[in-house]
């Protein structure tokens, strides 16, 4: 199957209430153009310069997601454009957000990545900070909290995977009430987007079961 037919299929399959990010980090210009043939207007990228880069070049209808982890230093470069950046996990990354987006007048749309994955990992926030962020970024008025993140850990063993989905649910079932904007669960990758979406994901991220596996 080409890369038009597979995102077709996979956007066919999905329920009405999840919303699909094809992940094209590393994918060039006309693999991504294809997807957009399929009428896939939401692209996740992990590094921001190559997100800038395409954003250059591509249709303008494009909304970009930023899904890799970001350096404060390099917000600036994706500040004009980006559409939604969804593994925030600092309020130093918050801050400079802030800092960026009214430089450029706009509200930027975030999500909160929490750490959910039993194996070691560097990225996201403990759930126990979790409170005292989001009181921060109410602060913030060019910021928009729409939601939280999370990585499963990369494991064969669907029920751990499912139970870290369902830890992070719970999580996000006690902030979804709070605000209509607050409605976004971003979780699972072309490997786990099955159970993340019994689970109660409201937006996957896919790559390579659109685009191929990657080289790098
Ligand atoms: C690369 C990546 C994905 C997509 O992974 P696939 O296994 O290719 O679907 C999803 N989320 C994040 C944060 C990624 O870095």
């Amino acid at each position: 199957m080409d890369i038009k037919t597979k995102t077709e299929s996979l956007i066919e399959s999905l329920p009405p209430h999840v919303t699909l990010v094809a992940v094209s980090k590393t994918k060039s210009v006309a693999e991504i153009s294809q997807a957009y043939e399929a009428g896939q207007r939401i692209f996740g990228e992990n590094k921001i310069q190559e997100m800038a880069a395409k954003w250059e070049v591509l249709p303008k209808d494009i909304s970009w997601h930023m899904i890799g982890h970001v350096q404060t230093n390099k917000v600036k470069y994706m500040a004009q454009f980006v559409d939604l950046i969804h593994g925030v996990d600092s309020l130093k990354l918050l801050k400079e957000i802030q800092k960026q987006a009214l430089k450029h007048q706009r509200t930027i749309r975030c999500l909160l990545q929490i750490r959910i994955a039993e194996e070691e990992t560097k990225f996201g926030l403990p759930v126990e900070k979790l409170k005292e962020v989001l009181e921060t970024a109410k602060t913030y008025p060019n910021i928009e909290i729409v939601g939280l993140m999370g990585m499963a850990t990369f494991t064969e063993n669907s029920a751990q995977i499912a139970a870290e989905f369902n830890r992070l649910k719970e999580v996000y079932d006690q902030y979804a009430g709070q605000s209509t904007s607050f409605n976004t669960l971003s979780m699972g990758m072309s490997g786990d987007y099955q159970i993340a979406i019994a689970c109660g994901s409201t937006m996957i991220r896919v790559g390579s079961k659109i685009f191929g596996e990657r080289n790098s």
